[in-house]
C-alpha cells in the first residue's frame, strides 16, 4: 500500500501515519523527520535546511526530492509507506509521479485532512506543551510565528495538489478535525474501498 497524507502542518497527519504503520507494516515517510535528523547530525543537507525550517519556510524541492527518492529504494520501503508532508509543490509531486512510474508502482490513495486553521494553532500551543511537559525536546518551529508561516506556506505552494490528485481520481477527504479514533476509523473505511477497487 502506497499512500499520501495530505493537510497543513497540525492537521494530524503524524499521529495517523503510525497508526498506518501499526496497522499495514508500511513505513512511514516524514521529510520533516528526515530532515531534523539531518540536521541533529549536522550533514550537508541538515546544515543547508536549518535556517529555511527555523523561519517556517519550504527546503528546496531538489533536497527534499533527493531524500525521498533515495528513502523508497529501501528495502522496508518495499510492502509501502505513507508519505506524511511529502509532496509539497507540485514539482515534487510531478517527481514522485515520474519516481513511482519509473519503479512500475502506483499510489493508492492520496487522503486531505481538512482542517480548521484557527483550531490548528492552538494545536500546535498544546504539541509544544505537551513535548515539554514530558521532557521531550520541543521544535522550534512549532511556536505561534513561524507556525502562521508554515500555515502560509501551505497556503501558497501545498493546497494546489488537492485539484492535482483530484484530476488523477486519487483525492479522498476526511475531517482532520475529528477526535484521533474517528480520523483513524475514516482513513481505514477509505483504504479498504481503495484497495478492493
Ligand atoms: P513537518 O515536520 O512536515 O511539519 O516539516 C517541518 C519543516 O521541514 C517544514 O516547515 C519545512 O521547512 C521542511 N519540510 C518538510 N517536508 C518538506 C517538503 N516536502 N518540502 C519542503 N520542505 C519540507
Amino acid at each position: 500500500m502506497r499512500l499520501i497524507l495530505l493537510g497543513p502542518p497540525g492537521a494530524g497527519k503524524g499521529t495517523q501515519a503510525q497508526r498506518l504503520v501499526e496497522r499495514h507494516g508500511i513505513v512511514q515517510l516524514s521529510t520533516g523527520d528526515m530532515l531534523r535528523a539531518a540536521v541533529a547530525a549536522g550533514t550537508e543537507i541538515g546544515k543547508r535546511a536549518k535556517a529555511v525550517m527555523d523561519a517556517g519556510q519550504l527546503v528546496s524541492d531538489e533536497i527534499v526530492i533527493g531524500i525521498v527518492a533515495d528513502r523508497i529504494d529501501e528495502p522496508d520501503a518495499r510492502k509501502g509507506f505513507v508519505l506524511d508532508g511529502f509532496p509539497r509543490t507540485i514539482a515534487q509531486a510531478e517527481a514522485l509521479d515520474a519516481m513511482l512510474s519509473e519503479k512500475g508502482l502506483k499510489l493508492d490513495a492520496v487522503i486531505e485532512f481538512k482542517v480548521d486553521n484557527e483550531k490548528l494553532v492552538d494545536r500546535i500551543v498544546k504539541r509544544a506543551k505537551d513535548a515539554e511537559a514530558a521532557g521531550q525536546p520541543v521544535r522550534k518551529d512549532d511556536n505561534p510565528e513561524v507556525f502562521a508561516k508554515r500555515l502560509q506556506e501551505f497556503a501558497s505552494l501545498t493546497a494546489a495538489l488537492s485539484p492535482y490528485y483530484l484530476k488523477s481520481g486519487l483525492l479522498r477527504t476526511v475531517d482532520g478535525m475529528a477526535p484521533i479514533d474517528e480520523v483513524s476509523e475514516e482513513i481505514n473505511q477509505i483504504l479498504a474501498e481503495a484497495v478492493s477497487a
